[in-house]
């Protein structure tokens, strides 16, 4: 029997059967808006060869005021019609189901022309709504269900209609965006006349044998957002005007609660579905941070939900379920919730890709083929830029050897994987060590080379990454100053009072470190929601507790310093900063911007602000801990370029400057397509 008996059960709509549990939700990539469709075509094919049994597209406007932004994918014309038709005629030709999802973005959407149940602008967002008139909303439910209509007319097998995370239909449910006193706004039935009544409409519109998934905000977690009894009312409601599963939403996008950043325990939200069960006649879904074939069954083996909904971890890895079901699940490439390749290029105006997987996306542009002829690779440096390069190399049918001069692979992964709320990075260093003996790649640890050792190779790949940068401040040699690599790697251990120098992504990892003794409530979900102020809804409307966060005590006092006069945590992760700033903020770490580093005495940290160095303070510390950014360990490439010998410099050693790892594994991927 399979190890997953739960995930991989067929699940029986009916008049359809979807081959097993798992939903890949949807993601807004930014391929549709390409226009290329046969790329897009390619992203939803290769899913449905790793055998997932239903996916989502990313969310298609219905209308120009309810498209997300200017210029967004729609599905409003017979060209939309015929576009989509390429994607859903490639899903079932590899023998997947497709449904497509129906966004419209409400106050939400990026453009002056947006529309809302009241004209009450959100705080994440550039324009006022308007307020839409009687005639107005009859406008958008028609559009809605003749959108649901075209994406039946191409071939989609069904639509996910969008009503959580505080998109437009979920305007309309709460007082907190809808004020209005006509039959749509008041009362909670008037509140809920516009979901139900889309959901009807479009069902009435494809007809009875086509997949309509309903997207339930289960847990708004914004102030005036939905109670437990009102969601459940919405859910029989909604089962009633005809949807086929409903789905689970968590979080408005305006929510100050993560919901699906690395730092937020796996599958922390199951339970919220879990109180609806039983509670309707048809499926549900459950969904965010699930991205592991043992999490989803464990989720289904609860009660938790009929399905699971993974979004990213079908960007990481397009064949999880085919892995899962061979029995190969230590070979799938585990998200790590980073969002550094996904939302933050989505945020950024840029197309999806995956950290831990660069094809994503583009599937069609860089490809790893086989080669005719087998050539001998060296890869000096086991981080994330040369186990990339090694293992695509090999996947492709090359003879590689990786060297290290450390005792084990990962490099910075290594040190990134001891931070609380990181720790997925533990099972992404696992990974690649079950990929580097998938391949049978020869590694070479404690392994010193020098350019003498690598001539006999066909291509010689240097990965040697960063060395820390010296930040040259006077008085840095004493014993209580140390590089951040000491802390993380627990060669030093820190005193109570802590000032970090540099505010980066390692001085905020630093910090977070030393607010934490060895606890992450990412490791325990009831805490973790205690600290955020987290509760059942059945408690508190919204789910948000009216005490607010109660965060731990911090175990140190910890100040960060930059010289530069920006926000403190201004280049972080789009969609991630604001939470590393948070949890920093609620741990008490103070942020000081625009300091000159003067020297370091018994005293502490002496610092003066401003070009004219003025303002003389001493920041106390006993531990000063070295965050300053680092410099390309090059001294290996540069041997070999004077012996005259060939390589190819990437990752870290390449470029220092603000490394990171989504970086050196698309370097390193891109390189191993070309050897
Ligand atoms: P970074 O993001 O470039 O930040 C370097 C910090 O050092 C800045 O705050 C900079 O601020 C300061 N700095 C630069 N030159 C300095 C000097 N001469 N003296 C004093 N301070 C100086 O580099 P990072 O924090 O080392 O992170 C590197 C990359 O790794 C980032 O892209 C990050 O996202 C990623 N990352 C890696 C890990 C990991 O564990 N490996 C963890 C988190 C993030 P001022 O110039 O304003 O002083
Ligand atoms: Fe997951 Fe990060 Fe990849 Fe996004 S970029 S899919 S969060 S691993």
């Amino acid at each position: 029997m399979s190890n997953y008996p739960h995930l991989l059960a067929p699940l029986d709509l009916g008049f359809t059967t979807l081959k097993n549990r798992v939903l890949m939700g949807s993601m807004h990539t930014g391929l549709e808006e390409t226009r290329d469709w046969n790329r897009v075509a390619e992203f939803y094919a290769t899913r449905a060869r790793g055998d997932v049994g239903l996916m989502v597209t990313g969310g298609i406007g219905p209308n120009p005021e309810g498209s997300v932004a200017h210029g967004a994918a729609m599905m409003a014309s017979d060209e939309d019609v015929a576009n989509h038709r390429i994607v859903t005629d490639r899903v079932h030709e590899a023998g997947g189901k497709i449904a497509m999802q129906i966004l419209h973005a409400g106050r939400y959407a990026f453009s002056p022309d947006c529309v809302a149940p009241s004209a009450i602008k959100s705080p994440i967002s550039m324009f006022a709504p308007k307020e839409l008139d009687e005639e107005g909303i009859e406008k958008q439910i028609a559009d809605i269900a003749a959108c649901a209509g075209r994406a039946k007319e191409a071939g989609y097998d069904g639509v996910e209609v969008m009503g959580s995370e505080g998109y437009f239909l979920n305007q309309f449910l709460v007082t907190h965006t809808n004020k209005r006193e006509d039959r749509w706004g008041g009362s909670y039935e008037n509140r809920m006349r516009l979901p139900i009544e889309v959901v009807k409409r479009v069902r009435e519109t494809v007809g009875k044998d086509f997949i309509i998934i309903y997207r339930l905000s289960m847990i708004d977690l914004i102030p005036n957002g939905s109670t437990y009894d009102e969601v459940l009312q919405l859910a029989q409601e909604i089962e009633k005007a005809g949807a086929t599963i409903i789905n689970t939403g968590i979080g408005w996008h305006e929510a100050r609660i993560p919901t699906i950043a690395t730092s937020v325990p796996r599958a922390a939200f199951a339970w919220v579905t879990k109180k609806l069960m039983g509670k309707v006649g048809i499926p549900l879904i459950t969904s965010n941070r699930i991205n592991t074939p043992q999490v989803a069954e464990d989720v289904l083996a609860d009660g938790c939900a009929d399905m699971v909904s993974l979004a990213r971890p079908m960007l990481a890895d397009p064949d999880f379920v085919a892995k899962a079901a061979a029995g190969d699940s230590e070979q799938i490439a585990p998200c790590i919730a980073c969002n550094q390749a996904c939302l933050d290029h989505t945020f950024g105006g840029k197309i999806s890709s995956c950290l831990v997987n660069p094809r994503a996306c583009h599937e069609t542009e860089l490809k790893l083929e086989p080669v005719s002829t087998s050539k001998r690779i060296a890869v000096v440096g086991a981080g994330p830029a040369g186990l990339s390069t090694a293992i695509s190399a090999a996947e492709r049918g090359h003879d590689v050897t990786v060297f290290d001069r450390a005792s084990e692979i990962g490099g910075q992964l290594n040190l990134a994987k001891q931070v609380a709320g990181k720790e997925e990075f533990w099972g992404f260093v696992d990974w690649y060590r079950t990929m580097l003996d998938h391949h049978g790649i020869c590694v070479k640890l404690n392994t010193e080379v020098s350019a003498n050792d690598l001539d006999t190779f066909d291509e010689v790949v240097i990965a040697t990454g960063v060395v820390p940068r010296d930040p040259q401040i006077p008085g840095q040699n004493r014993d209580n100053v140390v590089s951040y690599i000491d802390i993380l790697n627990g060669k030093a251990i820190a005193g109570q009072r802590v000032a970090v120098i540099g505010a980066g992504g390692i001085g905020f990892d630093v910090a977070e470190h030393l607010v934490h003794d060895g606890d992450s409530t990412t490791l325990n979900l009831p805490e973790w929601m205690r600290e955020w102020g987290v509760v059942d809804t059945a408690e508190h409307r919204a789910g948000l507790s009216p005490e607010g966060p109660k965060p731990h005590k911090p175990a140190r006092q910890v100040t960060m310093l930059q010289r530069k006069s920006s926000k403190v945590g201004k280049g972080l992760g789009k969609t991630t900063g604001w939470i590393h700033r948070a949890s920093l903020t609620m741990k008490e770490v103070k942020m000081i911007a625009g300091v000159n580093y003067e020297n370091i005495d018994d005293q502490g940290l002496h610092i003066t602000f401003g070009e004219a160095r003025e303002n003389p303070t001493v920041i106390e510390a006993d531990t000063i801990v070295l965050c300053a950014g680092q410099l390309s360990d090059r001294s290996l490439a540069d041997a070999l370029e004077a012996k005259g010998v060939p390589c190819h410099v990437i990752g870290g050693a390449d470029v220092a400057a603000e490394l990171d790892a989504k970086r050196a594994i698309d370097q390193g991927t891109r390189l191993a397509a070309t050897l």
